[in-house]
């Protein structure tokens, strides 16, 4: 026990200092802030999204334009073929040809139609991912400045707690402390617990509710400490 003399002072300053961290970091500004955050990423990568499908439907209509571009210029090389020449076969053969070439144009129309849609819709996503991430920053930087305020004014006190804590800790045996940190690491607050008289005089519990049992009971009574072996908790008498 006496060696846990120490570490219940620093245990009592840090959960004091804990109350303080807790204040801040679960304050509903601080929901808001991450809230805000994650939203934020959200319309950025919309943003980025749509600015891949808008590439890609450019060099859709770039490839579209020059097939369109050789078509033009094979059509009419077939046509002045056709008024150069006076056999009828010929003319039908070349005709033929041009009416491929044709379809084939009214083939790519309608999918440049089907990609003009596709484009609407992706001009409309960016704009929307764009307006969102707007007002997003302009929530988070309101939210972050009314916590940023907040903080500052817990700053004096967070400092005085923290030297308080650094002034005790070179008299904690290291392992004991070692144990502190481990259990506090995992938020139990508090982490040294009295061992509570479970009612009949002979039986303890610890502050989980659970009681000891028998080995962790005899070994608290032997040592005057024991771990408990629901939660971990150091337990002393
Ligand atoms: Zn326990």
């Amino acid at each position: 026990m006496e060696n846990l003399n120490k570490l219940l002072e620093y245990q009592k300053v840090d959960i004091e200092l804990r109350k303080v961290l807790d204040e801040i970091e679960r304050s509903d500004d601080s929901k808001k802030l991450e809230q805000a955050k994650t939203e934020f990423n959200n319309a950025k990568a919309t943003v980025t999204e749509t600015e891949k499908a808008a590439e890609n439907i450019i060099s859709f209509y770039n490839s579209a334009l020059s097939f369109m571009e050789e078509c033009d210029k094979r059509t009419n090389e077939l046509a002045d073929k056709m008024e150069k020449t006076e056999d009828i076969e010929a003319q039908r053969e070349l005709a033929a040809q041009i009416e491929k070439i044709r379809d084939k144009l009214s083939e790519l129309e309608r999918k440049l139609s089907e990609r003009s849609e596709r484009a609407d819709k992706a001009i409309a996503a960016y704009r929307d991912g764009q307006e969102r991430g707007k007002k997003m920053r302009a929530v988070y930087n309101n939210v972050k400045e009314r916590l940023d305020k907040f903080k500052k004014e817990k700053e004096p006190k967070i400092a005085e707690l923290m030297k308080k804590l650094d002034a005790l800790k070179p008299d904690i045996p290291a392992d004991v402390f070692e144990v502190y940190k481990a259990l506090t690491a995992e938020r139990k607050y508090p982490a040294f617990v009295a061992a509570i008289d479970a009612g009949d005089k002979k039986h303890y519990r610890c502050f989980c509710g659970i009681t000891l049992s028998q080995k962790a009971q005899s070994e608290l009574l032997d040592k005057g400490q024991c771990r408990c072996e629901n939660c971990r908790r150091l337990i002393y008498k």
